[in-house]
């Protein structure tokens, strides 16, 4: 459906509407603060909304996304979200959730751009060379994409883990865990891929 922005404009209110006719504290109670247990880096991707997915309302969860759902260690974007969610909001679990069918990966994939978007998409490209022997297992075309993906979401569980902000909080006993999930494009469903990190 064609939609125009004054469009979506009507639509908020409909919803603002409906949400303190359901719960007439909801806004006031949320406006006085927020306190998220859980944070989310996913990937930019429209049918990926975060929140959705998972049935979490506003308030709920503390969101950074990306293209691919990538963790460079000098992103000061993503580094700042990370630092408040763990030092001020000081949520439970942070949870990188990748996507089957991710455009970003199948790019980093092909390796063939020179654009800004091949830049961000590096380590992803790294990967990829590095992990030539298990992506040739999985067999080709989606297949093949669909494990790099798998494969991303753990690289950068692992690069959460090393940053200093995490274990620093780990050194002072805060005992935030880490998880690696991945979502189905096609049947909405979320994976476990069982690479946690939890407290050391
Ligand atoms: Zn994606």
């Amino acid at each position: 459906m064609d939609r125009t922005a004054s469009d979506l404009l009507k639509l908020n209110r409909r919803w603002a509407q409906g949400r303190s006719r359901t719960d007439p504290d909801f806004f006031p109670r949320l406006a006085a603060q927020q306190a998220p247990q859980f944070m989310w880096i996913g990937c930019s991707d429209s049918r990926v909304p975060a929140n959705e997915i998972v049935g979490l309302d506003p308030g709920e969860m503390f969101v950074h996304r990306n293209v691919a759902n990538v963790v460079h260690s000098g992103d000061l974007n993503l580094l700042s979200v990370l630092e408040f969610a763990v030092h001020e909001l000081k949520v439970r679990d942070i949870i990188v959730c990748g996507h089957y069918g991710c455009g970003g990966v199948r790019r980093a994939l092909e390796d063939q751009g020179d654009a800004l978007v091949d830049h961000w998409l590096a380590p992803v490209v790294e990967l990829r060379r590095r992990e030539v022997k298990r992506l040739g297992e999985a067999g080709g075309g989606d297949a093949r994409i669909d494990r790099l993906c798998e494969l991303n979401v753990a690289l950068q569980v692992e690069r959460v883990a090393a940053t200093p902000i995490l274990r620093a909080a780990w050194d002072r006993g805060h005992k935030v865990r880490l998880h690696g999930w991945i979502y189905g494009l096609k049947d909405g469903l979320i994976r476990d891929l069982k690479v946690s990190r939890l407290a050391r």
